[in-house]
């Protein structure tokens, strides 16, 4: 039966419904005169549907994403693909070979959006990944981790003043989303900016793979494409489809003096203004300072790093509405996942 459906192009490229290919997109190349490109996972399905970008690795050293995309590309209920998926697992190929956070010019992918064909070099590679990856798509999931010595709980981050955008982050199942205002700069301000709806995951630390972060992730990215018509829906829930708790806001606790830390929480716990989080001393023990929240909380981020100076952040609290409902998802979900 012959298929009205177009076949998808880029870059020279023409991938036909119910096929996939790998595309390249040529970057600046190294100045070792070493050609680059970002590679581009393309599956066209047999079925017209929406558009889905999926983009990892705008940070080079922000590793989960890279995982994420490979399990889920190997999908088999991706052969009933509706729409079109793009995934990019390293937008930040540079970042990659180096294992870090930029781009070899020093600048932030995640702060030059949209980018410009002129600019830097981190504004070229942003200007690219709008046009070939970003306009035309109807949704996108951005996938990132915390910094260096620095974990996240799974969490998806987005504006929650936008309903579609609400609606997608509670589809997700990450067990808390972070309501987060827009950041100038960042490829989630470029794609508002086009009304095309977007979520960011965040799990685990960079340059680690954190084994549940790349679950909730995968889980997540299937969930959203079966609400938006890419996937069959199924009709069991598992113990694994949370409702996620919704925090308005967050603040880092920071250290209130220099010096060793031992922490007292985990991610995920539950305190209360006035608790103990940890405790920092000199290296012999003496002159212990205690670090205690002034509001209450769930912890969602905190520092591995033993070592710490006055000012630098220790913990990321969110603050939720209902704690105990919120205290009771994230207890949930500890369950489901270990
Ligand atoms: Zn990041």
């Amino acid at each position: 039966m012959a298929s009205s459906r177009k076949a998808f192009r880029i870059t020279g490229t023409i991938v036909e419904p119910g096929e996939s290919a790998t595309v390249e997109l040529q970057l600046p190349p190294l100045y070792t005169h070493t050609e680059l490109a970002m590679p581009v996972h393309v599956l066209h399905g047999r079925k017209p549907g929406p558009r889905l970008f999926i983009s990892s690795a705008l940070h080079g050293d922000e590793l989960n994403g890279i995982e994420i995309v490979r399990r889920l590309v190997r999908l088999k209920a991706l052969k009933r693909l509706r729409g079109t998926l793009l995934a990019v697992p390293m937008v930040n190929v540079y970042g990659v070979i180096a294992g870090e956070r930029n781009l070899p010019d020093g600048r932030d992918a995640n702060r030059v959006f949209p980018g410009s064909e002129r600019g830097s070099l981190a504004s070229r590679l942003a200007e690219l990944f709008m046009s070939e990856i970003v306009r035309g798509s109807d949704y996108g999931i951005d996938l990132h981790t915390g910094a260096r010595h620095r974990k996240n709980l799974p969490q998806v981050r987005a504006c929650l003043d936008d309903p579609a955008t609400l609606e997608l982050a509670r589809v997700f199942g990450a067990p808390v989303i972070l309501h987060s205002a827009l950041r100038d700069g960042s490829l989630r301000e470029a794609v508002r900016e086009l009304d095309i709806p977007m979520l960011v995951y965040e799990a685990g630390e960079a340059l680690r793979f954190d084994e549940v972060g790349i679950r909730v992730g995968v889980r997540g990215i299937t969930a959203v494409m079966r609400h938006i018509g890419m996937l069959p829906a199924t009709k069991k829930k598992t113990k694994k489809t949370l409702t996620p708790a919704i925090a308005r806001s967050s603040s880092w606790i920071r250290a209130p003096a220099s010096g060793i830390v031992r922490s007292r929480v985990k991610l995920g716990d539950r305190v209360d203004a006035g608790d103990e989080l940890a405790v920092i001393a000199d290296p012999f023990g003496e002159n212990e300072v205690s670090v205690r929240p002034n509001f209450s909380g769930i912890v969602i981020g905190r520092s591995l790093l033993p070592l710490i100076h006055e000012g630098e952040a220790i913990i990321h609290l969110a603050r939720f509405e209902q704690e105990e409902t919120a205290e009771e998802t994230v207890e949930a979900f500890r369950e489901a996942y270990e």
